[in-house]
This record gives C-alpha cells, sequence and structure tokens, in this order.
C-alpha cells in the first residue's frame, strides 16, 4: 500500500521515504525539466486514506498517485472524477485543479501512449489477457480510442463478464468473453495481443499460457508487467516475428501523464525510461 504525493511544500516534513522506481522515475523528469518539485512515496493504510487526502488538501499539493487497495476507496474522498476514471470506477492519480481534487486514471492512457506510435488502434480487434484493474483502464482506454472489438479471456469467469459489462457500458462495441483453460490460441484476425495478468512479475521464465504457435508477424504483442521488462512472453512474440511493447512504456506514459496534469510540462520519455531502467536492474 503506498500513495505518492507531489507537492510545492511551505513547510518541512520529515518521513522516511522508500525511494521506489517510480520514485526514480518522476524525479527524474523534475531534475531534467528543472522543475523543483518532490515526488515522495507514503505508505497509508486504508484507515488513514480519508486523513491522508485531508492532508494533501489543507496542504494545497498539486496531486499524488495512488496504488492498490486506494484506487477505489478514495474516490468518495475526491471532488470529481475524470471520464476515464469514472467508466473504470478506480482512480490512480489525483489532480488539484483550482483547489478540487479531480481523480483520473492514467493506466490505460499510459498503455495508449505507448501503443500509439506502433499501432493506430481504430477499427481493430484486440485481445487482452485478464481482467483485473490493469485490463479494465486499458480497455476503457482502447474503446475510448475506437478499436472495434475486444475479445477477453480470464481465468475466473465472473470477473471476465463482470469486466464486459463495464467495457460495453462504456460504448456498445464487439466485446466476446471467454475463461482460459490450456494454451490461448490467438485468432488470425487478431491485432494487438495484451497480457494484463500479473504473470511473469519478478519471474522472467514465468509462462503465459499462450498457444506460441498463433503467434506471427504483423502482431502486435504488449505485456503490462515492468519488471522484468524482457518477459517470456515478449521473448516468445518476438522470436515469432511479432512488433513487441514491454511494460515499461506504459509506466513511463502514466507518469508523463500525471507531470502534465500536475505541472503542465511534457516529460522527457527517454529520460524517465532510463531511471526506470536502472531502478530495476
Ligand atoms: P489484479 O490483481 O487486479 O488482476 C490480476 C489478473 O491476473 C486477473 O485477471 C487474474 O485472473 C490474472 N492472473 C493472475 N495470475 C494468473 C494465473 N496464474 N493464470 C491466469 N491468470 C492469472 O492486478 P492488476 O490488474 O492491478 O495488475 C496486473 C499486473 O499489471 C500487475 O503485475 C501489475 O504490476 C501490472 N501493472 C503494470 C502497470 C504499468 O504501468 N506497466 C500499471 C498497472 C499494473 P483472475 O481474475 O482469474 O484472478
Amino acid at each position: 500500500m503506498s500513495s505518492s504525493f507531489q507537492s510545492e511544500l511551505t513547510g518541512s516534513f520529515s518521513t522516511p521515504c522508500d525511494d521506489n522506481p517510480t520514485v526514480a522515475m518522476v524525479e527524474a523528469a523534475y531534475r531534467h525539466h528543472g522543475l523543483s518539485w518532490r515526488y515522495v512515496n507514503a505508505e497509508v493504510p486504508p484507515a488513514g486514506l480519508a486523513a491522508a487526502v485531508a492532508g494533501a488538501r489543507a496542504m494545497g499539493w498539486m496531486g499524488f498517485n495512488l496504488s492498490m487497495p486506494h484506487k477505489v476507496a478514495v474516490i468518495e474522498h475526491l471532488d470529481g472524477l475524470g471520464e476515464s476514471a469514472r467508466l473504470i470506477n478506480a482512480v490512480n492519480c489525483v489532480v488539484n485543479r483550482d483547489g478540487r481534487l479531480i481523480g483520473e486514471n492514467t493506466d490505460g492512457k499510459g498503455f495508449l501512449s505507448s501503443l500509439v506510435p506502433v499501432c493506430d488502434p481504430r477499427g481493430k480487434h484486440v485481445m487482452l489477457l485478464g481482467a483485473g484493474g490493469a485490463a479494465r483502464a486499458i480497455a476503457v482506454e482502447l474503446v475510448l480510442a475506437g478499436v472495434a472489438r475486444l475479445s477477453i479471456v480470464n481465468r475466473s469467469a465472473d470477473r471476465a463478464e463482470e469486466f464486459a459489462r463495464i467495457v460495453r457500458a462504456a460504448k456498445p462495441i464487439e466485446v466476446s468473453v471467454a475463461g482460459w483453460s490450456g494454451d490461448v490460441v490467438v485468432p488470425g484476425d487478431v491485432d494487438v495481443l495484451v497480457n494484463c495478468t500479473s504473470i511473469g512479475l519478478g519471474d522472467a521464465t514465468a509462462r503465459v499460457p499462450v498457444a506460441t504457435a498463433s503467434l506471427r508477424p504483423g502482431l502486435v504483442v504488449a505485456d503490462v508487467i515492468p519488471n522484468p521488462p524482457r518477459t517470456q512472453l515478449l521473448a516468445a512474440a518476438e522470436a515469432a516475428g511479432c512488433t513487441t511493447l514491454d511494460g515499461l512504456g506504459m509506466l513511463v506514459g502514466q507518469g508523463i501523464l500525471g507531470i502534465k496534469y500536475w505541472s503542465g510540462v511534457e516529460a522527457d520519455a527517454r529520460v524517465m525510461r532510463a531511471a526506470l531502467e536502472e531502478a530495476f536492474a
């Protein structure tokens, strides 16, 4: 459980800070762009969330990021939601807009910013593996960006059906849902395959059950896993001639958007990616 707060402080605070990779990434951007801002990481237990948000509000902080389990619970403490956060019903980035704390969801937008340079999602068929928070954020953003069709594959059927309902509420596009048994075969008309499961986190040998023979040149294969960035799925996809996108691109993309929301500065992706790679090395 952690929340990262970002502020222009007029007082001084002393707190133990965990310099995690995201902190390294955002602070590298601040230094590069000459912003004398800080991005600090604070552990906030669920019982302390209301007080933490009230504190950020009282101190006039420009915003903060949230991770689980605060992404839904924070909503009742905010003054409004951006469109994606409302559709997904989850907030990972709060922005102080003229004293009003507005909840945004930048995970899916971060993914989109890494996808668009290699593939325009408009009219495409995207297959998503997984139905958790990352999958929902990505799906809603893809739908808003104009994908024609989504195929969802998830281990637990209930969660996949609930996920499909959220997507259809965002836009009435074609959404199909399938359970996961054995190796998933990627149909020939799928343009983009995204691993949104947590398989591969911290383990470059962990295998996402996908039929390697169904990976082919022309298919874009993306993985949300940022660490290690070269997952077993991406290695197999590369060997099959697919275009690949790693999870660092998504993480950098959501970071750029947060900095833009808070400061108006368009941060340099290369600087942020280099800081992340160093922190994860
Ligand atoms: P959730 O816990 O909400 O969802 C996890 C998903 O993975 C579920 O669909 C779950 O299926 C599936 N899953 C887990 N283990 C298995 C398995 N062994 N076989 C099949 N399916 C499995 O997590 P999030 O969606 O929040 O996060 C998922 C990953 O995305 C994390 O590893 C996180 O690090 C990464 N992430 C990356 C970001 C980035 O910027 N790069 C941003 C946000 C997240 P089921 O529903 O059946 O349990």
